[in-house]
């Protein structure tokens, strides 16, 4: 059985309260069976703490990662959150989704210094390209294809599709893991992890939801 990964992106929503009934609902569920998923959530800076505390309290199998992370290393950089703070709380941050290049400008050489700096602190990067084209840093080893047309809108590339641009990117690019992120549901998840070459899906919207990203992982 291939290893998948399940990645839950918050986004900007979910207060602390939200985040702790979020995690308390989802930890009714049976994880038994899912030992080849691996479970990630990417929640806003301001709830890491106290999910890492109710994660590692429940014995949950669950990991956590940013969302972002500052380009450069602790120091005077007013708003900044560091990769040394925050592999003290998650083992992964999403680096070069789609909103912080366009809302934000993230550059190439700018996200290139961001997974630098992730992998020196012993942070995995999930590294968003939009297609084929994106250039991806080196050091780079989980990519999520997300093609802007998908995140958000009800219309997710097809499955075939998708696998075909992932075996590109994995043809051109020395990764080992690539997820698909656009749309996906506890409905349609399973059309992607079945495709050969997709190695997990990345969630936005529907993993607000306790019981949808439930149902997506175990769809998945
Ligand atoms: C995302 O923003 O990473 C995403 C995949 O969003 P959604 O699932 O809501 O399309």
């Amino acid at each position: 059985m291939k290893k998948l990964f399940i990645v839950a992106n918050w986004k900007s929503y979910e207060t602390n309260f939200e985040a702790i009934q979020w995690i308390a609902k989802f930890s009714d569920y049976n994880f038994a069976t899912l030992n080849n998923k691996e479970i990630i959530v990417c929640p806003p800076f301001t709830v890491l703490s106290e999910l890492a505390t109710y994660i590692r309290k429940n014995k949950l199998p669950v990991r956590l990662g940013a969302q972002n992370v500052s380009p450069f290393p602790k120091g005077a950089h007013t708003g900044e959150v560091n990769a040394e703070e925050i592999k003290v709380l998650g083992d992964y941050v999403i680096i070069g989704h789609s909103e912080r290049r366009n809302e934000f400008g993230e550059d190439d050489e700018m996200l290139k210094q961001k997974v630098n700096i992730a992998i020196e602190n012993g942070l995995m990067p999930i590294f968003c390209v939009q297609g084929v084209e994106t250039c991806i840093p080196e050091g780079v080893e989980i990519v999520a294809y997300e093609p802007v047309f998908a995140i958000g809108t009800g219309k997710p590339d097809t499955p075939e599709n998708a696998n075909d641009v992932i075996g590109k990117i994995k043809e051109i690019n020395s990764v080992e893991y690539v997820l698909y992120g656009g749309s996906v549901t506890p409905e349609n998840v399973d059309s992607f992890t079945s495709k050969k070459l997709i190695d997990g899906v990345l969630v936005g919207g529907a993993s607000l939801d306790p019981d949808k990203f439930f149902k997506i992982i175990e769809n998945s």
